[in-house]
């Protein structure tokens, strides 16, 4: 049994986890905060996320449940993330990282950690996404250079914070790295104006935001008299917290290290050419 506590258990993610877990039987939610300041304190998790009483009370802080859990699910803020992930480091625990939106410097620190906790760090939890993820590596290989332009066009609902999505840009890293381009170079977030003729090497990304999108990427292979989609699309956030939950239950036999959903997936198998997908 995976002992699992949720941090942002308000949050639009937090009852999907706690749903997520509470359908699992395998693992057991044993703990779920709220904002120290949070009228939903002393609640029920499990009424809070409509899955009806659970017996697990809210609370406003990590440190009040840090014994109770072998595992931290955390889909909320990078300041906040990095914090527990402190917490985790210096209480024994892993941890499951769903948060988007960190800097550089904050990728770094997260970083430094990883010789200390074993956590799944990932901006998409889903299983079709990271399937998609090699499925773009294979097709940058087989078509980038050879006159495909790459676009990304990612939308998501109204609230998302961040853009373009953590998705999109593991999208671009998965066609960027076979065909030795950076994003930091060869991506291009905006264009207005008089931009001139698209170069060959830019890798483009488009963001929308409206209504209650869940979250859908496209990505083009355009050449001239042809073009290739690869698309997902998600229906439900319950994808992603029972991709969440079952990253959980493979951190119970990991050592200290930073991983991803395609090790948890069993996805990272070499290809021909020696590299990994
Ligand atoms: P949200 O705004 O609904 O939820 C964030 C939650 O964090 C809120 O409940 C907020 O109260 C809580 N929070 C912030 N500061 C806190 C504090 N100090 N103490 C306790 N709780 C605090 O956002 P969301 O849609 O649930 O998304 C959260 C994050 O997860 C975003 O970064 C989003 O991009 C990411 N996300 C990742 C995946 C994935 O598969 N990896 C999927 C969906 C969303």
């Amino acid at each position: 049994m995976t002992r699992i506590a949720i941090m942002g258990a308000a949050g639009r993610m937090g009852k999907m986890l706690i749903e997520a877990v509470s359908g699992d039987e395998r693992a057991r939610l044993t703990g779920a905060v709220v904002r120290p300041e949070s009228s939903l304190k002393g609640a029920d998790a499990g009424e809070l996320a409509g899955q009806g009483r659970l017996g697990v009370t809210l609370s406003g802080s990590l440190e009040e449940v840090i014994d109770d859990f072998d595992v931290l699910i955390d889909f909320t803020t990078p300041a906040l993330t990095l914090e527990n992930l402190a917490l985790c480091a210096a209480h024994g625990k892993r941890m499951v990282i769903g948060t988007t939106g960190f800097s550089e410097e904050e990728l770094t620190r997260l970083e430094g950690f990883s010789d200390r906790v074993p956590f799944v760090f990932a901006a998409n939890m889903s299983t079709g996404v990271n399937l998609s993820l090699n499925l773009l590596a294979t097709a940058a290989r087989a078509l980038g250079d050879a006159g495909f332009d790459i676009e990304i066009i990612e939308a998501h609902h109204r609230h998302k914070v961040d853009a373009p999505s953590g998705t999109a840009l593991m999208m671009g890293r998965a066609v960027a790295e076979p065909l030795g381009r950076d994003l930091k170079a060869d991506g291009v977030y905006q264009r207005v104006g008089q931009i001139g003729p698209r170069s060959a090497r830019e890798i483009g990304f488009s963001t929308v935001r409206g209504g209650d999108i869940v979250g859908e990427h496209t990505v083009l292979f355009a050449a001239e008299g042809e073009r290739i989609e690869i698309t997902h699309k998600a229906s439900s956030r319950l994808t992603f917290g029972r991709g969440a939950v079952r990253a959980a239950h493979w951190l119970m036999d990991q050592k200290a290290g930073h991983y991803d959903m395609q090790d948890v997936l069993g996805l990272k198998q070499a290809l021909p050419d020696g590299s990994a997908a």
